[in-house]
């Protein structure tokens, strides 16, 4: 076999979907599996589609992601330029070649024209088609005498390059996921392969492209399945060998119905896009992972397993693993739904098992949004007792803020249920028993409060739950006495008088 070699080929028309993190994911663990390349080309063919700024976001959201291409834009490398709009002077010639091989025409059609042909069709139920039956009656260069060819286009008029099927022709495609695919040539459209302003479409572009980057495998969303029957006879009118292809399930909503798109994202509360992303137009903001506190390796395991699974239960799989597991084979046919509580518990679960060198400098982060600063020692020794409870990475404020700072609000509804009459006296009694503990220790400070708690006959519930109010402000957190032991006993005193100064003074 030759050598693998797959790309990533985004047209820079917005932010990357998931859908296509998740192509490039699968492209990534091939290559890698196999010893192979891997390539990002960026197809800005349809300038008229360019969004400024989408090329950066794209390899900005790989760097986050980890995902690491061998060559292309940003890369260099030997089969460079790897950007479409830099390779524009070689399309020509392949365009030429089709037409002198008969595999191509000139089409002088106005869009008027065409658009006259549309109505009329469509007047009698049918669908206007550029093909075998209706070529022979339109503007180009199999109805015009070659001098009128040669003189439009001495005249600058404008023309496009239509690929010719051959009529009555069943193509076959070969997908690595879907077995054979067979569609006739009857029910194609002579699609436009080059355009008189020297620029090649997607399609002509893309054959070029994989051919000369040596490309040996397409792996890419379904959405391009229908374009495949034509990729594979422009592989045949130019006698190269053509690649093989594997086109994804599509990512579908939460329900299952239709395609996951940037709407739903927006109107169900999770992001589809890998970054934060500011529409340049409009303003509009649309949500990103990493802004939403995932980490990358939970996004790449939630991504792996929509349209993917090992063979076995695993769900748990870094990136190195997944490049040992991945195969074609078990990628499925059908649609994969977008589960937003399974990419909760992915990040949940790498939040837990991340190292204290990975987290830290989150969570630092997060406090510095809150003007907090905190020594490493007392980060880390928060981060060990509270990452079980966090999902995302700014929870590490939202869950941990009373370590660092009293509060100063006590949340209504538990003090009502909690903090009776006489509670201040008993929280008094009970915060001598933790000063007398010397030096402080969390067990026998236990001990020694539970005996006074069921001396007193005092309710455990109601007491304990005042006490906790006392130190975060709310009836939450873990185990009191983890608490009192991490903000220290002077300070413990501290919020404990400041609670009844404030509920019962
Ligand atoms: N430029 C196409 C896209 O935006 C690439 C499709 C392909 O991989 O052939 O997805």
């Amino acid at each position: 076999m030759n050598k693998v070699r797959v790309r990533f080929a985004p047209s820079p028309t917005g932010p990357l979907h998931i859908g296509g993190v998740r192509t490039a994911l699968y492209n990534y663990l091939f290559a890698k599996q196999n010893g192979g390349d891997f390539l990002l080309r960026i197809e800005d063919t349809d300038q008229t589609r360019f969004v400024p700024g989408a090329e950066e976001y794209i390899i900005e959201a790989f760097q986050w992601l980890g995902i690491r291409f061998d060559e292309g834009v940003g890369i260099g490398g030997p089969f460079g330029p790897y950007k479409q709009s830099e390779r524009k002077p070689m399309y020509k010639q392949y365009a030429d070649y089709l037409i002198e091989n008969g595999w191509a025409y000139y089409a002088f059609d106005t869009p008027e024209a065409l658009d006259a042909k549309r109505k009329e069709a469509e007047a009698q139920k049918k669908t206007f088609q550029y093909d075998a039956n209706t070529r022979g009656s339109l503007c180009n260069s199999l109805t015009l005498s070659e001098e009128e060819v040669k003189q439009r286009i001495a005249s600058g008029a404008p023309y496009v390059v239509r690929f010719k099927y051959p009529a009555d022709l069943d193509i076959t495609v070969h997908d690595l996921i879907r077995g054979d695919v067979t569609i006739s040539s009857n029910l194609l459209d002579d699609k436009v392969l080059f355009k008189s302003d020297g620029m090649p479409t997607y399609h002509l572009a893309n054959i070029v492209d994989d051919h000369t980057m040596e490309i040996s495998h397409v792996i890419r969303g379904e959405e391009w399945l229908p374009s495949a029957p034509l990729h594979v006879m422009l592989y045949k009118a130019f006698g190269w060998e053509a690649p093989a292809f594997a086109h994804l399930p599509l990512l579908l909503k939460p329900d299952g119905n239709g395609k996951l798109s940037k709407r739903d994202g927006d109107r169900l509360g999770f992001p589809v896009f890998p970054l934060q992303w500011t529409d340049p137009k409009t303003g509009d903001v649309s949500s990103g992972y990493r802004e939403s506190g995932y980490l990358p390796e939970a996004v790449i395991n939630m991504l792996a397993l929509l349209g993917w699974n090992p063979g076995t239960e695993q769900e748990i799989m870094d990136l190195d693993t997944l490049v040992k597991l991945f195969s074609i084979e078990n990628i499925s046919k059908s649609g994969a739904k977008f589960n937003l509580e399974k990419a909760k518990w992915f990040n949940h679960q790498y939040i837990q098992m991340a190292s204290n060198e990975r987290l830290l400098p989150m969570f630092k982060a997060e406090l510095a949004k809150h003007g907090v600063e905190a020594e490493p020692e007392f980060l880390a020794y928060v981060a060990n007792l509270m990452k079980e409870r966090v999902h995302f990475i700014p929870e590490f404020w939202e869950q941990t803020s009373y370590f660092f700072v009293a509060p100063v609000e006590y949340d209504p509804a538990a003090v009502k249920k909690r903090w009776k009459p006489g509670t201040a006296a008993h929280l008094r009694k009970m915060m001598e028993i933790v000063e007398s503990v010397q030096p402080f220790s969390k067990e026998k400070t236990h001990d020694l409060v539970m005996e006074y708690v069921q001396g007193n006959e005092l309710n455990m519930g109601a007491i304990m739950n005042s006490f906790r109010i006392a130190l975060v402000g709310a009836a939450k957190g873990p185990d009191l006495f983890e608490i009192i032991y991490a903000i220290g006993v002077p300070e413990t005193a501290r919020r404990v008088e400041r609670a009844i100064q404030t509920i019962e003074p």
